[in-house]
């Protein structure tokens, strides 16, 4: 007789499967405490039905938060990134989870760290790529920011020319 122990995967869902993933679906999912902020904002209904069924709102450890961070400047994804993005991706390399996000450098930089991870609603990356901050203007790079974006996809001004500063890829 074969008695095995089911181990279930801990999913870590970024905002949009909690907006779009049936409710029943979330139920024993982990999130980070601003997705509860977001989701309010979202749809104050859907965020009190998902406090209803249960999910864990975990928050990552600073050790795990500066790990992530090593990666994320060195895949050079960092600045595209905002702090939920980067406190989920944390959380699901502490807790050994399933990253579940259709943000594509969220996938890029799990795949860096050997985070498992499944899209929502798309395909999902299919290579892993580095990336360089520089100034569509004058072309200068700079170096990845220590620290995510103050809102997604805000990435500064060069400081020689005053252009938009755009992640290109290496
Ligand atoms: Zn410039």
């Amino acid at each position: 007789m074969a008695s095995g122990v089911c181990v279930i995967d801990e999913l870590v869902v970024d905002t949009s499967a909690l907006i779009s993933w049936p409710i029943t679906e979330l139920s024993g999912a982990v999130i980070v405490k601003s997705q509860i902020q977001e989701l309010e904002r979202h749809s104050p209904s859907r965020a009190d039905m998902i406090d209803a069924i249960g999910v864990i709102v975990s928050g990552p450890s600073q050790d795990a938060i500066s790990s992530t961070s090593m990666f994320a400047m060195e895949t050079g994804d960092m600045g595209g990134l905002s702090v939920t993005d980067l406190h989920l991706v944390a959380t699901a390399y502490e807790r050994g989870g399933v990253l579940v996000t259709d943000d594509y450098r969220m996938q890029n930089l799990a795949e860096r760290m050997g985070i498992r991870w499944e899209s929502v609603n798309s395909d999902g990356i299919s290579q892993f790529w580095t990336w360089k901050l520089k100034c569509l203007g004058c072309g200068r790079e700079y170096d990845s920011p220590e620290t995510p974006a103050k809102r997604k996809g805000l990435l500064g001004e060069c400081i020689d020319c005053g252009s938009k500063l755009k992640l290109k890829r290496i």
